[in-house]
Order: structure tokens, then C-alpha cells, then sequence
């Protein structure tokens, strides 16, 4: 793993994100070639990649609508013998450096993103000593925005791994904006979606676990590490404390979405009971691994 390269044009501004052209329709998961992965997973490095104005009402179901945390924005590297996965990804940073792209980007009352100094993902991830030509794959939990920046890293033959369901609600969906969704991340030319349906063995030691109720289609991960479990939550748990006493994230799409938003929390709940398993929370300020990342950096 000694090129670190930097595919793309991660911050160049108003080169991305461009519109739509022929992007590569999505294939099944069951159509789609092995990813270039060998062994097991051997690491899973945190990554906080930015952070975001919400009300706690957003994160927990019955939360207050008036207090607001600043959240970080995470992502996590899943490091195989050979070959890595990303899931998740952050904002594109070129949509906050450039003024009219934010502008228009981010036209939400009480809503700030901030990404810090740099490129944080590409910062953090060659800090890790990873290449981008060894990424495998990048996995996205849903297609919320603060998660889809990284389309801009991926080569055609680096699939984008989402949820079927995700990838058709967020195409049918007619304002995206009220959504939460720049459908430019995700439907461009060098971006190939493979479709996930419900639970899948990614690869050996890593699944992707339906969690919807966020999102129509949202998915958390669990990575089997030599001691223990990892099972990154992201938005079905924004804070540790929607795991510890089984309360929902506050917002959810989709039909039967509150019915799902339970029976997915209730899930990560029993997960993070069984032995050597460790839920993370996607958007926890206190969550260990997020802090530690934070406190690492100047
Ligand atoms: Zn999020």
C-alpha cells in the first residue's frame, strides 16, 4: 500500500460535482464481480471527516426540537489482508469552499456543515496508510448527504455499495432537497452502483445489516475483527444513548419508516449485547473512537 494517490479533483470547487452524464446503470449484487478484496478484516479506522449542526430531536425520538449538538460526521475504513472498503464518506468539501455551491447546497434553516482544514477523508485516510488504488469498494449506510461525498474518490471499477431500496428512493424521490440528497454524489459517470437486498455477506467477516426506517433503505455494517465485533450503526444510532435504552432516530422516511426505525434499533441493541461486540454510533461527540480521531488532530 504504498501509492497514495489522489484520484479525482476532491476540492477543486466548481468542478464538482458536475452533472449527470452517462453514469453507469446499477447492477445487482449478485451480478456484480468479486470485489478486490483477499483474507479478512484486520482493522476498522475511525474517520471523522467533518461535523454538522442537529437537533437533538433529529438524532432521538422524543428529543428536544431546542437543544442543537454539533455532531461529527463519520466514516470508516474496513482494512482486509489485502484491500480496503470505505463506508461512508462525508460531504464533498468542494460543496462548502465554494460560496455558491454552499449556498445553494446548504439552503437549510438551522443547519450548518463544517468541514475543517484540508480534505479530512483524504487527510485521514493517508494518515492511515492506506492507497485509494487498494479501495475495493465504498459502502454508503443511505444517501443522505452528509454521507455520499466520496463518489468524487471512486473509479468505475470501485463499486458504490448501496441498498436497492435506498438507490430507488433516492431517484424517485421528486425534491431532493427535502430529502437531504444531492443526487450528483451518487449518479455520475465514475461512480458504479451495486445493489444490496436487505442483509449481505459483503465478504468474508463483513455484512451489510438492514437497519431502514432512517431512510427507506438504510444499512448499517458489522465487521468481525480476531477480538471482537465491530458494528458501525451510522444513522439507524446517531448517539449511544439511541443503542443503550432502544429510543429510535428521530427522522424517518419511508412508509412503515417508525415501525422500521424500532425494530432496527432494537436490533443494534441485541447486537451490542452479545459478547465482544461493540455497536458504534454514527454520529455520537462522545463516542470514543470518533473523540480519539478528534483529539488527534490540530
Ligand atoms: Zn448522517
Amino acid at each position: 500500500m504504498t501509492d497514495t494517490s489522489e484520484p479525482g479533483a476532491p476540492t477543486s470547487g466548481a468542478k464538482t460535482p458536475s452533472a449527470p452524464q452517462r453514469a453507469p446503470a446499477p447492477i445487482a449484487w449478485a451480478d456484480a464481480a468479486p470485489l478486490a478484496l483477499a483474507g479478512r478484516p484486520r482493522r476498522v479506522i475511525p474517520l471523522v471527516v467533518g461535523f454538522e449542526v442537529i437537533a437533538e430531536a433529529i438524532s432521538v425520538a422524543g428529543g428536544s426540537s431546542f437543544r442543537h449538538l454539533m455532531e461529527p460526521v463519520t466514516a470508516a475504513a474496513v482494512v482486509f489482508d489485502e484491500g480496503w472498503v470505505l463506508v461512508d464518506g462525508g460531504f464533498d468539501p468542494a460543496r462548502i469552499r465554494h460560496r455558491s455551491l454552499r449556498v445553494t447546497s446548504f439552503d437549510y434553516e438551522n443547519y450548518a456543515p463544517v468541514v475543517p482544514a484540508g480534505d479530512p477523508l483524504v487527510d485521514q485516510v493517508a494518515a492511515a496508510g492506506l492507497a485509494w488504488s487498494d479501495l475495493a469498494a465504498a459502502a454508503v449506510s443511505h444517501a443522505h448527504f452528509d454521507h455520499t461525498g466520496a463518489g468524487r474518490m471512486l473509479r468505475p471499477d470501485q463499486p458504490l455499495l448501496i441498498q436497492r431500496r435506498e438507490w430507488e428512493h433516492a431517484l424517485a424521490v421528486t425534491q431532493p432537497r427535502a430529502h437531504f440528497l444531492f443526487l450528483d454524489d451518487l449518479v455520475r459517470s465514475n461512480v458504479q452502483p451495486v445493489l444490496l437486498d436487505g442483509d449481505t455477506r459483503i465478504a468474508e467477516g463483513f455484512d451489510a445489516l438492514d437497519t431502514a426506517g432512517h431512510t427507506p433503505g438504510h444499512q448499517s455494517f458489522s465487521i468481525d475483527l480476531e477480538e471482537r465485533t465491530i458494528v458501525l450503526a451510522c444513522d439507524a444510532a446517531d448517539l449511544r444513548v439511541n443503542i443503550e435504552k432502544i429510543i429510535p432516530c428521530g427522522s424517518t422516511a419511508g412508509p412503515d419508516a417508525a415501525r422500521q426505525a424500532e425494530a432496527s434499533i432494537r436490533r443494534l441493541h441485541e447486537l451490542d449485547a452479545l459478547p465482544d461486540t461493540e455497536v458504534w454510533p454514527g454520529h455520537d461527540p462522545e463516542w470514543g473512537p470518533w473523540r480519539e480521531v478528534i483529539d488527534a488532530q490540530s
